[in-house]
């Protein structure tokens, strides 16, 4: 009998054996992607005696084609209910004021941690030569540094108040004709985003956490980040982890917490990625971290994402791509992106078999080099076959 996810006061998810789980199909590519990468979970899940009792939400074009509205209330409510969902990539209206509508679900439901796990698969085309040394799980802050802040424009009336305030009230001489940006980051949302990559690293046996942040410049905002991730491994987690502050990168046997300066690690990921594990980082630098991170294990097509609180419960898997209209309903994109979002919303749910499963079959497939065109261009001597084709292969290598 389908059934709802509960949230204990344990802090655990309570996952019944037929989970109604909603899902948004997505507006472009998502009539394409959303029934290739279902048809894998279903069968993964059957595999273990499961079902999914999908439920479909409306958001984006879809939504705003039968309701008027592109995010309906009726669509958080089923989100907020269920606390765990997944989505296809959503068209960004144009204008209205709307913002984006990933970024408005994130944020009603305060999905504070943007996670994004970053390894290569076997035979997955890169462009670096060691792909496979790269395992890395990015915690990135969700609600706050430049995702709440505000910004005036040069030339306008609000720039030339800002202006005067922060010259009069603070003694800074601002060059006339600027703009202005001011980005916030609080000790209440540094440590939560921390602490829920600590508790992971503890959890999935991971060496290290390494906190990437700007603070040799902005020391208020990005240090501060930094020096309260410190306090944190002290107030909660002494007896399990400890910063590298206390001990110069000998941690015996618990967990190191280190940090580093965002420049160096874009270049370090590269020169020594073995050197990065689980990564907790501000809004902006994970914005970019995850990115050139995916596109080293050449998976910018198929990089998966959640965004989860782990206190409330709610979590939204996602495809990290954007709608790619001009491949819509061709059946020819890759599902990978979605369908990795759902071996991650798996994970989460405790489904862990059923995840490796769809992921040694994925691996297996690519590695026979029956790929969607994406791969198939630049590997040689591939198959080139349709999104549900590709997923079908998967199927049958379960
Ligand atoms: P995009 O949709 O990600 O597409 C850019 C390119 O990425 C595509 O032309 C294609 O490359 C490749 N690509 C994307 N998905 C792929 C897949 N599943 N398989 C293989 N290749 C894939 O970016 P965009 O064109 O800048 O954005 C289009 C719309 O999506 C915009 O409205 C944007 O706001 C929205 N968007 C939504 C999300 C989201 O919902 N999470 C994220 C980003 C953007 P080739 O041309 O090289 O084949």
């Amino acid at each position: 009998m389908a059934e709802l996810i509960s949230f204990g006061v344990d802090g655990a998810l309570h996952v019944p054996e037929e989970p109604v789980i909603p899902f948004i199909e997505g507006d472009g590519i998502g009539v394409d992607i959303w029934p290739a990468a279902k048809s894998v979970l279903d069968a993964a899940a059957a595999k273990r005696g499961n079902k999914v009792a999908w439920k479909e939400v409306l958001a984006g074009q879809k939504a705003f084609d039968e309701t008027g509205s592109w995010l309906p209330d009726e669509t958080v409510e089923t989100f907020r209910t269920h606390l765990i969902g997944i989505k296809g990539p959503l068209t960004t209206p144009i204008g209205g004021g709307m913002r984006s509508l990933n970024v408005a679900l994130r944020q009603i439901l305060d999905l504070y941690v943007c996670l994004r796990p970053v390894r290569w698969f076997t035979g997955v085309p890169s462009p670096v030569l060691h792909p496979e040394l790269v395992d890395m799980v990015i915690f990135r802050e969700n609600t706050e540094d430049i995702y709440a802040g505000l910004e005036v424009e040069a030339f306008t009336p609000e720039a030339a108040k800002l202006s005067e305030f922060l010259r009069a009230e603070m003694g800074w001489e601002i060059r006339e004709g600027s703009g202005i940006g001011i980005k916030p980051i609080s000790e209440f949302g540094s440590k939560r985003l921390i602490r829920a990559s600590i508790k992971y690293a503890l959890e999935h046996g991971r060496p290290s956490v390494t906190m990437v942040h700007k603070g040799n410049i902005q020391k208020f905002t990005e240090g501060a980040f930094r020096n309260w991730g410190y306090d944190l491994v002290r107030e909660e987690f002494a007896d399990v982890a400890v910063g590298w502050d206390e001990c110069g990168g000998k941690p015996g046997d618990k967990l190191l917490v280190k940090d580093a300066i965002a420049d160096i690690t874009l270049q370090q990921v590269l020169t020594r990625p073995t050197d990065f594990d689980v990564i907790a980082t501000t809004n902006l630098n994970g914005d970019y971290l995850s990115d050139a991170l995916a596109a080293q294990v050449g998976g910018i097509g198929i990089a998966p994402g959640g965004n989860i609180n782990y206190v409330s419960g709610h979590g939204i898997f996602e495809a990290t791509h954007g709608t790619a209209p001009k491949y819509a309903g061709q059946d020819k994109v890759n599902p990978g992106s979605l369908l990795l979002s759902g071996v991650m919303m798996f994970e989460h749910l405790g489904w862990a078999d059923a995840a490796a499963d769809i992921v040694a079959a994925l691996e297996a497939t690519i590695a026979d080099k029956v790929v969607t065109y994406d791969f198939a261009r630049l590997m040689e001597g591939a198959t080139e076959v349709k999104c549900s084709e590709f997923a079908s292969a998967i199927v049958d290598k379960l």
